[in-house]
């Protein structure tokens, strides 16, 4: 690197400083080594991002969808050919392996598919005698998408796109951790033909500028991906303002149930995979496992054998597969959990203290840490860890399991492993989950279903099919037709 980035904010299509002129600094978890040197958006920069996007909503949102699609598809293009650069950008600010980056594959599917999608639509109705009756769907205005550190251009694409395909312009606040992908496409917004004021991309901490926007009276709907915790502040903010509508993305606590028929290799494969990949870092991840006693030593021991074997080190290293926590309070959180399950009674089986070995000093890794037998009322099965922290109980029955499954506020991804179809729709149907790996784990997911959760893990669906509707408000026109009829 030739020297920290300066990551200045993007508002009506120019990069600008805070205007209060402050930046924090933004370091590699891998290295210590300050990577940015990152603006801090003020209250007043959110008001001016506002502002622009208010002026531009009214021809923007008059544009036809295929006008409109124009400058999404051609962003997929850039992320596409930027690829590299991209997952380079992430490794060194908040961690994540470029082996393990996903995200401009997925970012460009989803600015492709908004590109042509933008055809909103109501209905029309002759229901009511003597009236032709329609309904519209219309944008907001100007929307809000706050976005969390562990995939930043997956939820930059999956909000942004759908909301300017259906007309609205965005104010997109990226996270204090990892605010550098989306400042790299801040940088092809006009190049690609998004008028002024369509796209501002500010970044800061959530106490400033993500609490401004959450107040803000021109900002009437808000898309939130990141912690339970912040939602619930972002839905007292939206009450305490304009009532705007929000959409959560929130946090998870996902247990996987590893029935005795199950193909043991595979269920160990995919769960070793769902809590370990990104180093814990993932909202869908089953971070609790419980395995049917009869096979508990065998799942145990396949395991403890595939974690072990996590490749860790600088995740700019193709080679690497395990990187550094995000950042020090991260890194400091995860390490405390793992000395509340210490004390809370169950076994440490791996990695007694999270870290050791690690390569130099300022590296942030986390090895993979398993407990067993953790009392199911312990901190540590109920609080959201966000780290490679995984507890392998046991149970007996099925009915036990779901039980224990169930006994959350979160309920985002569940996985089940069994060879037993009856059982596997039966489970299926009686977790209390949003979403629902039959024989697979977290991510496995697909583009056209439902993403989301039930409880406190969210409020909305994002999908292909379902996120452009979040974006909309729709409007009934009763339409008095003389001589109509019935
Ligand atoms: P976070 O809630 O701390 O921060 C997310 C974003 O909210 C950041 O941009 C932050 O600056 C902002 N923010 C913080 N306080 C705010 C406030 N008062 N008002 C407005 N904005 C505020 O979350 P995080 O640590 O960045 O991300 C990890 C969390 O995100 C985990 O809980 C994880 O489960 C969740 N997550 C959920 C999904 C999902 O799809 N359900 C996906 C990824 C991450």
């Amino acid at each position: 690197m030739k020297g920290p980035i300066e990551a200045q904010l993007f508002i009506n299509n120019k990069f600008v400083p805070a205007s209060s002129d402050e930046s924090f600094a933004l370091h590699s978890p891998y290295t210590g080594e300050v990577v940015a040197k990152v603006a801090e958006a003020s209250v007043s920069d959110v008001d001016s991002a506002v502002a622009a996007a208010d002026a531009a909503f009214r021809s923007w949102s008059a544009l036809s969808p295929i006008e409109r699609g124009k400058p999404l598809k051609k962003m997929a293009d850039k992320i596409m050919a930027f690829k590299s650069e991209l997952a380079e950008l992430e490794a060194l600010s908040m961690g994540k392996p470029i082996s393990a980056y996903m995200d401009a594959g997925y970012a460009a599917v989803h600015f492709n598919y908004f590109g042509e999608a933008g055809y909103a639509q109501g209905h029309t109705s002759l229901n009511t005698p003597g009236f032709l009756n329609m309904s519209l769907k219309q944008p907001f205005g100007v929307v809000g998408i706050i976005i969390p550190w562990n995939a930043p251009l997956v939820f930059f694409s999956k909000k942004v796109a759908p909301a300017v395909a259906a007309g609205n312009t965005v104010v997109l606040k990226t996270s204090e951790k990892a605010p550098l992908t989306s400042w790299k496409l801040a940088q092809w917004i006009e190049e690609c033909g998004f008028p002024p004021g369509v796209v501002n991309v500010i970044h800061g901490h959530g106490l400033i500028s993500g609490n401004a926007m959450g107040l803000h009276m021109r900002i009437r709907a808000i898309s939130f991906t990141g912690s339970t915790r912040t939602g619930r502040a972002i839905q007292i903010a939206s009450a305490q303002s304009n009532l705007k509508k929000v959409v959560f993305e929130l946090g998870g606590k996902g247990p996987a149930l590893i029935f005795e028929d199950a193909d043991i290799e595979a269920a160990v494969q995919g769960t070793e995979f769902s809590i370990f990949w990104n180093s814990g870092q993932t909202c869908m991840a089953n971070s609790r496992i419980y395995v049917q006693e009869s096979i508990r030593e065998k799942f145990l021991e396949t395991f403890k054998k595939a974690a072990s074997q996590r490749r860790m080190g600088d995740p700019t290293d193709a080679k690497v597969n395990h990187g550094p926590l995000a950042d020090k309070a991260q890194f400091e959180t995860v390490l405390k959990y793992v000395d509340i399950g210490k004390e809370s009674g169950g076994k440490l089986v791996l990695n007694e203290n999270g870290t050791k070995a690690n390569a130099t000093a300022e590296d942030l890794t986390v090895h993979p840490v398993i407990f067993t037998d953790q009392p199911e009322d312990s901190k540590i099965m109920k609080e959201e860890i966000f780290g490679p922290v995984v507890v392998i109980n046991t149970f007996k029955t099925e009915d036990e399991v779901i039980a224990k499954a169930n006994d959350t506020e979160f309920g985002l991804y569940a996985a089940l492993y069994t060879k037993d179809l009856e059982r596997a729709l039966r489970v299926s149907k009686k977790l209390e989950s949003g979403m629902i790996g039959v024989n697979c784990a977290s991510p496995q997911g697909s583009w056209d279903l439902p993403f989301g959760g039930w409880k406190g893990s969210g409020t909305g669906r994002e999908s292909l099919l379902e996120s452009m509707d979040h974006f909309l408000e729709t409007k009934s026109i009763y339409f008095k037709v003389t001589g109509i009829g019935g």
